[in-house]
């Protein structure tokens, strides 16, 4: 059997070595912590299910599902609860529920938008321009911020398009890349000549559901670290090596020779990185620097994820998932997500929030663990009116913990990924490349682990046929 040592025991590298292991390879995966699952952890304290980095996942884009379902955990999903959905956004002092029609985080209804106290009057008539303002012809990439602002002001930018954008990326919209984030919008500008005309005719095109639909997101019943323990139990002991850095990559005669940070050196047919993009630069600085160089250039962003649990009497009700900041509001966290009403599961009777801070460009980790949680909670206060402590409160720190994709990332990734065909049976994967999501993630995995395994069984069956001459 040939052995694939994964490197990074993240949630890609844990789905890389299931994936292997079912094609019948042999994978060792060498995780730098002492606990596998990379940004997918989950602490568990007095009843309270506390994500400390994703708290769900993406049911459209299959992989994660289907990971469960093969793993046996069907029965442990949870879907997001009917009173959690429904977002705002704090702008102009209060909270206004995101308007209806929104296709990606573009209005495709004016209505609502016209109705929405979102945006001045003044914010309405300039998005409205989107609607005879002429097309751009240009072709390739661009900074998303700079097409919305374009076609539909700032304001739609700022108080509609970044939130989301923040949410999801803890991006800057001046730097990130549309193709790569939204490659819909830079064809809707180019056929539609409008992205508010071009997203109405995507969502009337879109297929008329036969059933009522299922759940955007879910979860686990013990929280998503129950993924990563039915990874680990699905492997073999030996083929999991937590406290393993990887320093040194190189090239043997036949295949990789791996060196440990206490000098062990390890040999293996493939390999497969699942690391931070710069870090696996590290690994590839010597076979190949090109590439490498691309790598070392991903800018990531550092974020902070508090969980608070309030004693129910303390807080007013809540209704929706949350909301998102306009970061002209002037607050500190980015984001806040009412757990109590998405997954009361992990709420155990307390209203449990969660609140995010940070993104590229505003660093939040400079500070001590009491003056976040102090600024996060004067936020709470500022917009629920919450004043009273909660009974328990957490920090957990992500540095460098979000990839920016910035304008040109998929020609970027696309030369990476090309130039790292000259080395057989090594790939990459994880949130640094092709989608920062964890279903995206896995997907990742599996084609990285189905790669390796092809490159390995052609080179197996080479050695194996007859010599002609
Ligand atoms: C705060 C936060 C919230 C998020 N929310 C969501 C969400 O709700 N839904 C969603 O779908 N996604 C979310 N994401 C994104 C998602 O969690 C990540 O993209 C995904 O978990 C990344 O997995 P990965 O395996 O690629 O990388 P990582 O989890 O970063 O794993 C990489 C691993 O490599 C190890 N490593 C580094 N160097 C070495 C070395 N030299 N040798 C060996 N090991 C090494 C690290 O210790 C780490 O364990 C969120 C991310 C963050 C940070």
């Amino acid at each position: 059997m040939s052995r694939v040592a994964v490197i990074g025991g993240g949630l890609a590298g844990l789905a890389a070595a299931y994936r292997l292991r079912q094609i019948g390879l042999e994978p060792v995966v060498f995780e730098a912590g002492s606990d596998f699952g990379g940004k997918v952890q989950t602490e568990y304290i007095d009843g309270l299910v506390l994500e400390q980095g994703p708290d769900s996942f993406l049911v459209r884009k299959p992989e994660v599902v289907q990971l469960v379902r093969e793993l046996g955990l069907a029965d442990e999903l949870v879907a997001l609860q009917p009173g959690g959905s429904g977002s705002a956004i704090y702008a102009r002092g209060r909270l206004h529920p995101i308007p209806p029609g929104l296709m990606l985080g573009l209005p495709t209804e004016v209505w609502p938008i016209v109705r929405s106290g979102l945006l001045s009057p003044l914010g309405k008539l300039r998005a409205a321009g989107d609607f005879v303002l002429p097309r751009d012809r240009g072709e390739g990439d661009q900074p998303l911020g700079q097409l919305v602002a374009r076609r539909l002001g700032g304001q739609v930018l700022d108080r509609l398009v970044a939130p989301l954008l923040t949410g999801i990326y803890a991006g800057d919209p001046w730097s990130m890349s549309t193709e790569a984030t939204f490659p819909q919008l830079l064809e809707l500008e180019r056929s539609d000549g409008s992205l508010v005309l071009g997203a109405r005719r995507l969502r009337r095109k879109a297929p008329k559901p036969t059933a009522p639909p299922g759940p955007m997101f879910m979860t686990m019943r013990l929280g998503l670290g129950q993924i990563i323990e039915a990874l680990i139990a699905a492997l073999p002991a030996a083929c999991l090596r937590p406290q393993s850095a990887v320093t040194d990559l190189a090239l043997t005669s036949r295949g990789y020779r791996l060196t440990l940070g206490d000098g062990e050196e390890i040999d293996a047919s493939g390999v497969i990185l699942t690391l931070p993009a710069p870090a696996a630069g590290h690994l590839l600085r010597d076979l190949a620097p090109q590439a490498a160089a691309h790598l070392f250039a991903v800018p990531y962003a550092s974020l902070a994820v508090t969980q608070f649990a309030y004693r129910p009497e303390d807080v007013p009700s809540l209704k929706g998932s949350g909301f998102l900041v306009d970061r002209a509001a002037g607050l500190t966290i980015t984001a806040c997500t009412y757990v109590v009403n998405k997954w009361p599961h992990e709420s155990s009777g307390a209203v449990l929030l969660r609140c995010y801070l940070g993104r590229a460009g505003a660093d939040p980790l400079g500070s001590d663990d009491e003056s976040l949680l102090a600024a996060v909670r004067q936020d709470l206060e500022t917009v629920l009116g919450i004043r009273a402590q909660p009974w328990l409160q957490r920090v957990y720190r992500w540095p460098e913990g979000m990839p920016q994709y910035t304008v040109g990332h998929v020609a970027r990734t696309a030369e990476i990924f090309g130039l790292l065909r000259e080395l057989p049976g090594l790939a990459l994967a994880g949130a640094a490349y092709r989608g920062v999501g964890m279903p995206d993630v896995v997907r990742q995995a599996n084609q990285a682990a189905e790669e390796v395994a092809q490159t390995l069984s052609q080179a197996g069956s080479e050695e194996e046929s007859p010599r002609t001459n």
